[in-house]
């Protein structure tokens, strides 16, 4: 038997809802298919349920045969039809290729991979220098025998391959009772072992082992498949769970070898991390406060391994293509995350210059802390406020310990690439109360979502760009989807009830966007105030990121609060430098008369206008930068936590007339 109906699962039948509806599905004798386009598949698969890619709003059938088939279909049907199933936990379940933390912005110079008489030279993914043992970690590529098996053989293969994935669950199972896993490390834990519980990838290496492959030839063929099938599904979040189903696949063929991964559980103390790429797998089991600096062939300032470099301190320099085989070897590495320098089995000259500027910044950490509780005021008594920039709620604890004034860009694209499914208002306007609780009386900048389609999202279905950084991204994009938009809206409104928050728009280029933004607000406040929901309204900025908003800064600053000057993107867009391109890395200068015209140009306006004018780019926290800003008009600086008790001391030298 069987009954059709409209699926209401918030965001369809993605990884989290999809393992649910298996678990609920397994639960009856009966066989049960779910049926999409004419294309059934067993209930009782989460890999194949994924691949048929259920989407909300989507018609599917469920077809029952068995002694429980009425009582499955109704389950199974209401399952379908309750928009929160199989949603209940699942925020502490981030994709497993989700590094779950957001960091201090990239170091200025980001030059290209090339060869150098002393070492080598990358990209400057993470500030900071380090200089240590080396550690490489090349997990050997897994082979299979290469024989075909005996038929008498073929039992005792399915009976080993089975033991191990038996291994493999138990291992993983054991990883997520750890009290000590953190949420996004138990998420990644958990997509794996859903993977390795699932019928999908025994099935297929079964299939394999009983057409006469060894048991670790089958695993890699299975996973490539479902890999592939994975990667060729019209939806970004789907595709990346090829990377797990590898992992998955890995770790079966370890325990087939006998062998142990390559692990980074054991890297010395204060070591430097050599890798040709870090995988999930390993970004969440290893001991980052062991790690001294990183150096690896692929990645750039924005990857995964920046990203968590950067928000642990860890100096890290990438993207060194296949010159990363030449530190295989090294003993010892001495790296330089600001200028991408690193330098193999340095002789003695170097080590001890590396060792005096390892110290020296030590020392100046231990010197700034006097600043922390600093209000820096100009010698006109105007009070500067250093703030952080900060992506999620984790960070909030080192932007205090630092001593920032508030936060001057919260960016809250973590909290929308963390999830499998696009936060709920609730789920945000928590996340905004807990920020603005926590600094309050001081403002909070939230920035509303800036997503393009270089980072995918899921629930978002972005066209294929060529040039995605000049395409549907930030104000557009949420303009074009008022359903993602005042969602934010809504959640920014409650919030604001509970401290000082702030809005502001990114990649502004019109003033009709602006316009737009604030009848959305006030419909959202309107919605609100029908329904009884406690809210409070804030004061609507924009980010100054795009030459158009530069130009047009007078008519803009009629209709803002602030402004906030985004030197990172303005930069890119003034120079026609992408700022993810190493090669031209040179032209990406926030110091070039250009851009330092543009930054003036907009605090000009602002001053004139009256309102208040900050910079949240990366050139905010520059020392050598800082008293120019602030001769222009700026009152704000916004920079990553690291960079703040520096950004003030410069600032007291500067009323001191030093
Ligand atoms: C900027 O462009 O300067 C900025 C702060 O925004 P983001 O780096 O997030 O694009
Ligand atoms: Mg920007």
């Amino acid at each position: 038997m069987e009954r059709s109906t409209i699926v209401r699962v918030h965001e369809g039948l993605h990884a989290r809802p999809a393992t649910r509806f298996v678990k609920l599905a397994k639960g009856f004798e009966s066989d049960v298919e779910l049926v999409k386009d004419g294309k059934a598949v067993s209930a009782k698969s989460s890999v194949k349920l994924m691949l048929l890619a259920v989407k909300e709003n989507q018609e599917v059938t469920v077809r029952a045969n068995g002694a429980d088939a009425i009582e499955a279909i109704e389950a199974l049907i209401g399952y379908l039809e309750n928009p929160k199933a199989g949603l209940d936990d699942e925020d502490t379940h981030a994709p497993a290729n989700e590094a779950g933390k957001e960091a201090a912005p990239a170091p200025q110079s980001a030059p290209a991979a090339s060869g150098e008489a002393n070492g080598l030279r990358g990209v400057a993914a993470s500030e900071g220098v380090a200089i240590g043992p080396a550690f490489a970690h090349f997990p050997p590529d897994i082979a299979g025998q290469g024989r075909m098996l005996q038929a008498e053989e073929i039992a005792g293969e399915i009976d080993r391959f089975r033991a191990a994935v038996v291994a493999v669950q138990a291992r993983m199972d054991r990883a997520l009772a750890q009290d000590s896993l953190s949420a996004g490390d138990r998420g990644i834990v958990a997509a794996l072992r859903d993977i390795a519980a699932d019928d999908s990838l025994t099935g297929e290496a079964e299939k394999a082992i009983k057409g006469g492959n060894d048991a670790v030839s089958a695993t890699i063929t299975a996973a490539s498949t479902i890999a592939a099938d994975f990667s060729a599904v019209d939806d970004h979040y789907l595709n990346a769970r090829a990377d797990d189903v590898h992992a998955v696949g890995r770790q079966i063929c370890l325990v087939l070898l006998g062998q142990d991964d390559v692990s980074l559980e054991n890297i010395p103390q204060g070591a430097i991390l050599i890798a040709d790429d870090i995988g999930a797998w390993d970004l969440a089991r290893a001991p980052l406060k062991c790690i001294g600096g990183v150096v690896c062939g692929h990645g750039g300032a924005t990857s995964h391994i920046a990203i968590i470099a950067r928000s642990h301190g860890i100096p890290a320099v990438l993207g060194l293509g296949d010159k990363i085989n030449a530190l295989r070897t090294a003993q010892e590495l001495a790296l330089d995350g600001n200028s991408g320098q690193v330098i193999i089995d340095p002789d003695a000259a170097t080590r001890a210059d590396f060792a005096g500027r390892v110290e020296a910044a030590a020392k100046e950490r231990a010197g700034l802390t006097a600043f922390k509780t600093v209000t820096p005021k100009l010698a006109d008594g105007r009070t500067i406020e250093v703030a952080a920039n900060i992506g999620s709620l984790e960070e909030i604890e080192a932007a205090q310990e630092a001593g920032a004034m508030g936060v001057g860009l919260f960016r809250t694209e973590l909290l929308f690439m963390r999830h499998m499914h696009l936060p709920s208002e609730d789920m945000q306007a928590e996340t905004y109360a807990a920020l603005a609780k926590a600094f309050a009386p001081y403002p909070v900048i939230v920035r509303t979502l800036d997503i393009g389609g270089d980072k995918p999202i899921a629930g978002i279905e972005f066209p294929d760009e060529e040039n995605p950084f000049l395409g549907w991204r930030g104000i557009r994009m949420c303009l074009d989807r008022p359903d993602i938009f005042k969602r934010q809206l809504r959640a920014l409104l409650r919030a604001a009830v509970h401290g000082n928050i702030k809005v502001m728009l990114p990649m502004v280029s019109d003033i009709s966007e602006v316009t737009r933004s604030r009848a959305l607000v006030d419909e959202c406040a309107a919605e609100l105030k029908a329904e009884g929901v406690p809210h409070a309204t804030f004061d609507l900025g924009v980010m100054i990121e795009t030459p158009a908003a530069v130009l047009i800064a007078p008519a803009l600053a009629r209709e803002v609060a602030f402004f906030s000057i985004g030197t990172n993107d303005l930069t890119q867009y003034i120079m026609a430098a992408d700022r993810l391109n190493p090669t031209v890395a040179k032209l990406n200068d926030v110091t070039n008369p250009a851009v330092m015209s543009a930054i003036e140009l907009t605090a000009r306006a602002g001053v004139a206008a009256g309102i208040m004018v900050g910079m949240c780019g990366e050139a905010a926290g520059r020392p050598d930068l800082i008293p120019a800003f602030l001769k222009m008009g700026l009152t704000e600086l916004s920079m990553s936590p690291a960079s703040i008790q520096r950004a003030k001391k410069t600032i007291t030298a500067m009323a001191a007339g030093e």
